[in-house]
């Protein structure tokens, strides 16, 4: 097993491993490690345990809330771990570190005609990266997230053994759970229920399945090294279209006739993005053309159909809303065939790639940038109304801003581009109102990218003092001597984002 040691060898060696999509910067630790399988996992964070190092563990690093850069420890890197087996039709054993590219190439060489549906749109997340963060993407607004097509994760906790868990093979009976390897188990009654996309502190809901505890648990209770994955059947059309109102009422109007469509539509994704997102692209075009000046927003929507005969009948669909909303059907993009998926995945991916690219060039002027953007989800019909208060809170803060997300799903991402040092402590404040607001309206402060260090401060503002420290205990009872994610500590949550 590859093993670095030394802070200064780690720093001149393998730089990258101090380094993530979220931009922060001060990370550093003293012992980085590659298992290349379980056995060697095991006894990678066995060495760490006897030794007294926290562990940190590194995935594909583009997580966005810095979950994965250590503060001190270790860091045990999952990028070797890239065994692929066909279990049966449906199901395929994967190794943590294999990504979603490699994951997606080998379905299609393999299997013809089946797909893994979890897709945050960034290829080169891993496996384990996307099921510790409960990674969601475009296309949860159908399938779902990552937890719904896990069905068993091994899982090396902090002494060092292995725990094998299997989809239906331990249910929580209401909230609690006895569990011969992790003893009992017992979940907070919460004062709310979790709202349905959250990736804000553990999944806990009464009767739930313990492999849900682990799924969302951002690297706090264990190292997941392998997961098998169910697959599902590609469907046979699939429709991908880009829609550019010019007035922000023709937006919303539209966009709750699609919210709100019936049955005869197989809708997949609705996404949007902003005139801060549309005036950012065209100051920093990408290879595709930018969108249209006079438009306001952008729509983004994808649907798919079984037959050429429902094809043609959500084609019909979809040009009658557009239509009947004002828009002319001349200016959207998209279509139905291969080239035209792959221009519009482009598109929607390229966005929060330029404006990760644009903070990590700000970072090099002055060093406290990083990523501010939240992630934060409401109802789906309170959309029009946070997305108002987003902007509200940024615009009183004179933040320049632009705004993109899943808006099927009433989830979007506020980023905040302050373009000098005196703008950083706003653009945090302004991420904690946006945070306070979400969960005003019934939402979550993270739905997808998880709490890491850039969300952990927002914690109290979703979860009471009690249900805070019930997490801790169920913590604790996995992990008594804090091995995992020392950086991470909830009970430290509602203090000042590290900066
Ligand atoms: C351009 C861009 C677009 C993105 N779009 C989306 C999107 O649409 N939806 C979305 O959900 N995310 C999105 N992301 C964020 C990111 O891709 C996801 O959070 C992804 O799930 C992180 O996976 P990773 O392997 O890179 O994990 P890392 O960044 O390496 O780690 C993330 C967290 O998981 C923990 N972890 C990693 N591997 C393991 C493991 N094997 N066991 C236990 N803990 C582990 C880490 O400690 C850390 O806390 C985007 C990122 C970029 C750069």
């Amino acid at each position: 097993m590859r093993t670095v040691e030394g802070r200064d060898s780690i720093r001149e060696l393998c730089a990258d491993l101090l380094e993530d999509e979220s931009n922060m910067s001060g990370a550093w630790c003293e012992l980085a490690s590659w298992p290349g399988n379980l056995e060697e996992t095991a006894a990678a964070v066995g060495r760490c345990a006897s030794e007294g190092l926290g562990v940190t563990v590194s995935g594909g690093l583009t997580g966005i809330a810095a979950g994965a850069l250590p503060e001190g420890g270790a860091v045990i890197s999952t990028s070797m771990l890239r065994d692929i087996e066909m279990l049966d039709r449906q199901r395929v054993r994967v190794g943590a570190g294999v990504t979603l590219e490699q994951l997606r190439s080998f379905l299609k060489e393999g299997t013809g005609g089946l797909f893994y549906p979890p897709d945050p749109t960034e290829e080169t997340a891993s496996i384990g990266g996307t099921a510790a963060t409960d990674a969601s993407g475009s296309d949860s607004f159908l399938y779902g997230s990552t937890r719904a097509w896990v069905d068993g994760i091994s899982v090396v906790l902090a002494d060092g053994s292995v725990l094998e868990l299997r989809r239906g093979e331990h249910l929580f009976e209401g909230l609690a759970l006895r569990h011969a390897q992790l003893g009992l188990l017992n979940l907070p009654v919460l004062g709310r229920p979790q709202p349905p996309k959250n990736a804000a502190g553990y999944h806990m809901r009464p009767d739930m399945d313990l492999v849900d505890l682990f799924i969302g648990s951002e690297g706090t209770l264990g190292l997941i090294a392998e997961a098998e994955l169910l697959l599902a059947a590609e469907p046979a059309h699939v429709i991908d279209l880009a829609v550019f109102p010019a007035e922000p009422s023709v937006f919303w109007e539209l966009y709750l006739r699609l919210l709100h469509h019936g049955p005869q539509l197989r809708l997949r994704a609705l996404e949007m993005m902003d005139r801060g997102c549309i005036r950012f692209l065209r100051r920093h075009p990408g290879e595709l053309p930018p969108p249209p000046e006079d438009a306001e927003f952008v729509l983004l929507l994808r649907a798919e159909a079984g037959n050429e005969d429902a094809m043609e009948e959500s084609l019909m669909l979809l040009e009658g809303m557009i239509g009947d909303c004002g828009v002319d059907p001349e200016g959207v993009w998209g279509g139905f065939e291969a080239s035209e998926h792959r221009k519009m995945k482009e598109f929607r991916h390229s966005l929060p790639e330029s404006v990760n690219h644009r903070i990590a060039l700000l970072r090099r002027e002055f060093p406290g940038m990083h990523k501010f953007g939240s992630d934060g989800a409401v109802p789906p019909d309170r959309l029009e109304e946070y997305y108002r208060t987003c902007c509200g809170i940024l615009e009183d803060l004179e933040l320049p801003f632009l705004v993109f997300g899943h808006a099927g799903q009433g989830h979007i991402h506020a980023n905040a581009i302050p373009e000098d040092p005196e703008g950083l402590p706003r653009a945090e404040e302004a991420m904690r109102a946006i945070a306070e607001a979400a969960v005003d309206m019934g939402g979550t402060i993270s739905a997808e990218h998880g709490l890491g260090r850039l969300k952990l401060p927002y914690l109290d503002l979703m979860y009471t003092e009690d249900e805070i420290r019930c997490m801790e205990r169920i913590r604790r009872s996995l992990d008594p001597c804090r091995l995992f994610a020392r950086a991470m500590d909830f009970s430290a949550g509602g203090g000042a984002a590290p900066g």
